[in-house]
């Protein structure tokens, strides 16, 4: 079996939070977003370690204890201008740990709501696909085109319209040279510019819980669903099952 590497994007600034800090540094449940972030990730069971990529002049990582997340988490300071860029970068500075057939999964600093069983979902649908895929979730609302005066100027079908999320699971390879070939402008996650190869990644079902805190009222619902899922799981522990809500299966 092939082995798997956890990377993480975390050179952005975060601009449309307004914050003073970068977003990934953001408190959110008494700990920073990225913290959130790396933890599905650093307690899975197939994930051999987690590749952090970091602004070249962050100052801003080695302030916090990671040692929580284990010995698996690792800073790479080689943030690019774009994410792709972060992410090729990434991908450059761990090529003496990584084989070219291992996966990889590029997860998003700002997802601090990953659940254990969407990674589980991840590789038990993508361990034997030739093309590896990505989590997502189908579209619920009703899709309106808005003309430059925020007017309707068309109602668009949402039939296998889907939102993509992280992470995104494909091969060191042929991530390495989807992203070498990409525009990094236009890439804005890994599996359009593995659709640039001609290739078609498989869609995962994700759940709505794995939300990307992008404006200030996305932390207080971060919040909200950690707090839930602490809870259920110390339910979990004294004997009760939770049941699951938000998930689409
Ligand atoms: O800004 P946005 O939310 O789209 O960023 C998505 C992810 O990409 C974040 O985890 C962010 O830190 C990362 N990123 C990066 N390098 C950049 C821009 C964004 O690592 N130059």
């Amino acid at each position: 079996m092939s082995k798997a590497y956890a990377l993480v994007p975390a050179a952005g600034s975060g601009s449309r939070l307004g914050a003073a800090l970068p977003k990934q540094y953001l408190m959110v449940a008494g700990r920073p977003l990225l913290h959130h972030a790396l933890s599905t990730l650093a307690r899975h069971p197939r994930i051999e370690q987690v590749f952090v990529v970091l602004a070249q002049g962050d100052d801003q990582f080695r302030r916090y204890d990671w040692r929580r997340l284990g010995a698996r988490v690792e800073p790479l300071y080689c943030g690019g201008e774009t994410r792709a860029a972060s992410v090729f970068n990434g991908l450059l500075a761990a090529r003496d740990s990584i084989a070219t057939a291992d996966w990889v999964l590029v997860h998003d600093a700002a997802r601090p709501c990953l659940g254990s069983e969407e990674l589980d979902r991840l590789f038990g649908e993508l361990e034997e696909d030739d093309t590896g895929g990505l989590l997502a979730v189908p579209v619920a609302d009703t899709l309106k085109r808005g003309n430059r005066e925020a007017r309707v100027a068309a109602t668009e079908p949402r039939d296998n319209l889907w939102l993509a999320q992280t992470p995104q699971m494909f091969r060191y390879r042929v991530l390495l040279e989807a992203l070498r070939k990409a525009d990094p402008a236009a890439a804005t996650d890994e599996a359009s510019a593995i659709e640039g190869l001609g290739l078609k990644p498989r869609l995962v079902l994700g759940d709505t819980r794995n939300i990307k805190v992008t404006f200030p009222e996305d932390l207080a619902l971060a919040e909200l669903i950690l707090a839930n899922r602490e809870k259920a799981a110390k339910k979990t522990v004294s004997g009760s099952s939770p049941r699951r809500r938000g998930s689409r299966k």
